[in-house]
């Protein structure tokens, strides 16, 4: 998606991605509060201590000392779940885009959150999941691994509380060579992280190259292996959702009215200070990313 076209679901919703944004369109910004306890949560858990997901492996704390960032860790952080909820919630509604599956006014009825540990969603939803990030231990040789449908859509989700995936901090440092700014180093690590969240939403990898409103013609599901096959080099570019896999989102996760409140909210500037520091734009039974 480019920066115009985003600009006013960005400005209209609580958090971003991590794209840059004069800090006086705020001023006339609309922003939103979290949402109140709906159905789901997904807790981006940035491991403190050793903990290990559903399939047996085990991650423990990154520090992101080594990766480069021009940011300190919170900001990282919070720049992170941004970008997430990007993805997820920032992506064009049919009045704006012919392509896209989206209704008008409506969002996926998804929620996320930071979490240090496995603790429940602030927001008080009851039905929330786990995604690891930090570094494998051993090295398991790959970027990150989830559960397939386990969250939605395999008709039989796992138990609340479940750790359905990993982020594998420690793997995803090897492509660091290829990123040249924060921009690419995030979309590195949100890239990964976004396309395990949806495989626990029953999407799969696609077989190459499909339609979609982000940077690359490859989507985020899209994997470096077979059936896919899709060069490292476009790991670096804000790759987004295809049209066909929101479809799917749509259908496993379901939609909800996009809240009209209007009162900013301190996190909400938190993070947009950590997006302005980027100076520009970023971004499985198991399935191996
Ligand atoms: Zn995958």
């Amino acid at each position: 998606m480019t920066v115009t076209r985003r600009l006013w679901s960005q400005l209209t919703r609580h958090t971003r991605r991590a794209l840059a944004v004069p800090a006086l369109a705020l001023a006339s910004a609309t922003l939103v509060l979290p949402q109140p306890a709906q159905a789901l949560t997904v807790m981006l858990n940035f491991t403190g201590s050793s903990t290990t997901d559903m399939w047996g492996v085990t991650t423990v704390s990154e520090s992101f000392a080594s990766w480069g960032f021009g940011m300190s860790i919170n900001q990282l952080r919070n720049a992170t779940l941004a970008a997430v909820i990007d993805d997820f919630h920032g992506f064009p509604s049919l009045g704006g885009d012919a392509n896209s599956p989206l209704p008008v006014g409506k969002q996926l009825n998804i929620d996320f959150e930071i979490s240090f540990g496995l603790t429940a969603p602030t927001s008080g939803d009851s039905d929330y999941y786990f995604v690891n990030i930090g570094d494998a231990s051993p090295n398991q040789g790959f970027l990150g691994q989830a559960c397939y449908g386990c969250v939605r859509g395999n008709g039989s989700p796992a138990a609340v509380g479940s750790q359905v995936g990993s982020v594998l901090t420690d793997t995803i440092a090897g492509l660091l060579p290829l990123a040249d700014n924060d921009t690419e180093r995030l979309n590195l690590l949100v890239g990964t992280l976004t396309h395990e969240i949806g495989h626990t939403l029953l999407l799969d990898h696609p077989s190459g190259p499909q339609t979609n409103p982000g940077e690359s013609i490859y989507s985020v599901m899209s994997t470096g292996a077979f059936p896919t096959s899709m060069p490292n080099n476009q790991r670096i570019l804000d790759r987004d959702f295809s049209y066909a896999e929101f479809q799917t989102l749509i259908r496993t996760v379901g939609l909800r009215d996009i809240p009209t409140h209007q009162v900013p909210e301190p996190a909400s500037w938190l993070l947009v200070a950590a997006a302005a520091a980027l100076a520009s734009r970023r971004r499985s039974t198991t399935r191996l990313h």
